[in-house]
């Protein structure tokens, strides 16, 4: 695809969870339609989108349905089944690219990719049994993370390791499950930050500011923007941002996490290949939000201004704190954000506000 999309034309959205929402009102504004994968029915993009496939996202008819229906296809979560998108890349055209579904899926693809143009992350060793684990744990001096190569979020599937230098610690592989694992060496790190950043199907690139993010139960918590990491930590961010870029061919938006040193040096330590939670302050903050740079990027538009014209704190609300709505609707500068979940359980994300100020 070369051309723009056409006005009128439908994009494709595999997964139906709060960023496909927003992709979907983001297509909208720039007057697309969109049809959305997914199996949960009455799924938060499903409300907003104009129409769903209630499917398994790797069920070969859905997959032949969305693509017939699609004049371009994305998806909104890095788990997207890369034989899924292989099958639909021959009959439609596929953003971001297949590679970068492969790459981000597995821990150590990631690292050894990253590793591999240039962008330093925490030292890792694959690990499969406990007795791996032990020389790997020895070899970072008895403190790393375990996790799992595939399918962790928001913190799940992961050990920490303080100090192990004596066992202790049998039973850690099948207590994740058997499944292949890393060891990350512990990252003393100062400060954590993203960027989420866009290529456009004619290769240009455009980075918002990085954010200076807050977990909380392995949970994003909260994104600032500005960062305090000073001015060349943010150069340092953008310019890896630009070589994944480059190097995955990518169209859309990507969000890169780092950790940042004491020194303002910084190790990547994940990229998701979709728009990206700490991104969301991009709505209030700037003309143009991530989630219209995404839609701009697949249909072959150009991408819109990346600069911010306020200050901001964005915060996630995550289980009961729906509760504190009414009280933030009733302050000035606050922009909020729901995502049409009916039950409020703990932990999950139920929407996001967004507090500007004027930029300094
Ligand atoms: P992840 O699932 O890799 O994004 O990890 C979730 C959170 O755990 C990160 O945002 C960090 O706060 C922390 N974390 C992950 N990996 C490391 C590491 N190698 N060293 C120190 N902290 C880490």
């Amino acid at each position: 695809m070369t051309a723009p999309l056409p006005l009128g034309s439908t994009i494709g959205i595999i997964g139906g969870g709060q960023l496909g929402r927003m992709l979907a009102m983001a297509a909208a504004r720039l007057g697309y339609r969109t049809v959305v994968l997914e199996p949960q029915v009455d799924c938060p993009a499903a409300q907003v989108a104009n129409g769903q496939i209630v499917a398994a996202y790797d069920d070969p008819a859905a997959l032949d349905e969305l693509a017939s229906a699609s004049a371009v296809v994305t998806y909104e979560f890095e788990n997207v089944p890369v034989v899924a998108a292989a099958h639909l890349a021959r009959s439609v055209a596929v953003y971001p690219p297949a590679r970068a579904l492969e790459v981000a899926q597995d821990r150590v693809a990631e690292k050894t990719f990253l590793n591999g143009i240039g962008i330093a992350t925490a030292d890792f060793r694959a690990v499969e049994n406990d007795e791996e684990l032990a020389a790997a744990l020895h070899a970072f001096d008895g403190s790393g993370i375990l996790k799992t190569r595939r399918m962790g979020y928001d913190g799940k599937g992961q050990m920490v390791f303080r100090n192990m230098t004596s066992g202790g610690f049998d039973g850690a592989c099948s207590s994740l499950g058997n499944v292949p694992l890393i060891l990350e060496s512990f990252v003393p790190f100062e400060r954590e930050i993203s960027i989420i950043a866009a290529r456009g199907v004619d290769g240009a690139v455009a980075a918002f500011d990085p954010a200076e993010n807050i977990h909380r139960n392995g949970i994003l918590a909260s994104s600032s923007v500005p960062a305090a990491a000073g001015e060349s930590t943010a150069l340092a961010a953008r310019d890896a941002a630009r070589r994944i870029l480059d190097a995955l061919d990518y169209v859309g938006v990507i969000g890169v996490e780092f950790f940042v040193m004491a020194d303002g040096s910084l190790l990547a330590n994940e990229i998701a290949p979709r728009v990206h939670n700490s991104g969301h302050w991009t709505e209030a903050a700037c003309v143009v939000s991530q989630f219209e740079q995404h839609i701009r990027a697949v249909a072959g538009l150009p991408l819109g201004d990346a600069n911010r014209h306020s200050d901001c704190v964005m915060e996630n609300l995550i289980g009961d704190d729906i509760d504190k709505v009414p009280a933030l609707l009733a302050e000035q500068d606050v922009a909020m954000h729901l995502y049409g979940k009916a039950e409020a359980r703990p932990g999950r994300k139920m929407g996001h506000f967004t507090r500007i100020s004027p930029r300094r």
